[in-house]
């Protein structure tokens, strides 16, 4: 395992219900029953399933599609030039990649990196909503057009979706672009720059509004 990829079964940590009613009391677990899985028909391509790496207490999850073939290969989330410009990214506004959790929507590689294809989506969506339940993160921040019109349930451009905060479900999302996307049009990097800018800014005032929040439910306590 990844040493960064989440610590030992942690008492504090939330658990879920699966939709067969199975537990998962933390990461771990999930992560467990989601390397077995043969759902779809990527099962029996991959050489490992990318279950997604991070901070399990992280307030920001980063989430493209699918696994490439560096990742089926290492097993782990944006590897190769796509997460070394990823982690760039991350630094740019502050972030280490161990403080985020990163993961994407299918969970093994399709062939020859096609997008995924519906039906996969629909077999491998409950495995990324209960990793989300049990992260339950302040904000979300979507690699790609293919990551966000899926999530997002939309067929809108890059352009319409990008700058600004959408709601989905409980989470704030942004989108932008995918750093493979940058990597074939390094002129999209500037509104790249500007989308995680405004993440950061986000990201901080949600920060500072649960800190406040606490310090409140804190004093009420003592008085
Ligand atoms: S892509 Fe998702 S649903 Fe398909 S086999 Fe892999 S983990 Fe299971």
């Amino acid at each position: 395992m990844h040493p960064f990829l989440f610590s030992d079964h942690d008492d504090t940590l939330p658990s879920v219900q699966s939709e067969a009613g199975a537990p998962f009391r933390d990461l771990i677990g999930l992560s467990l029953a989601v390397k077995s899985c043969t759902k779809c028909r990527l099962s029996a391509s991959r050489k490992n399933v990318v279950f997604g790496e991070g901070d399990p207490r992280a307030a920001l999850v980063v989430i493209g599609e699918a696994p490439g073939a560096d990742e089926d290969s290492q097993g782990r989330p944006f590897v190769g030039r796509s997460g070394q410009l990823l982690d760039k990214i991350l630094q740019a506004v502050q972030f280490k990649r161990e403080e985020v959790f990163i993961c994407n929507i299918l969970k093994c590689r399709p062939p020859q990196n096609r997008n995924p294809l519906a039906d996969e989506i629909e077999c491998c969506m409950p495995w990324l909503l209960l990793q989300l339940e049990l992260l339950n993160p302040k904000l979300i921040l979507l690699l790609g057009k293919v990551a966000a019109n899926t999530i997002l349930q939309n067929s809108l451009s890059m352009g319409a979706m990008r700058g600004r905060i959408v709601k989905w479900k409980a989470y704030d999302c942004m989108v932008t672009y995918h750093p493979a996307a940058l990597l074939r049009n390094p002129g999209w990097k500037k509104a790249c720059w500007e989308d995680v800018q405004m993440m950061r800014q986000h990201y901080d005032k949600l920060c500072s509004a649960e800190a406040h929040s606490r310090t409140m439910v804190t004093n009420n306590d003592q008085a």
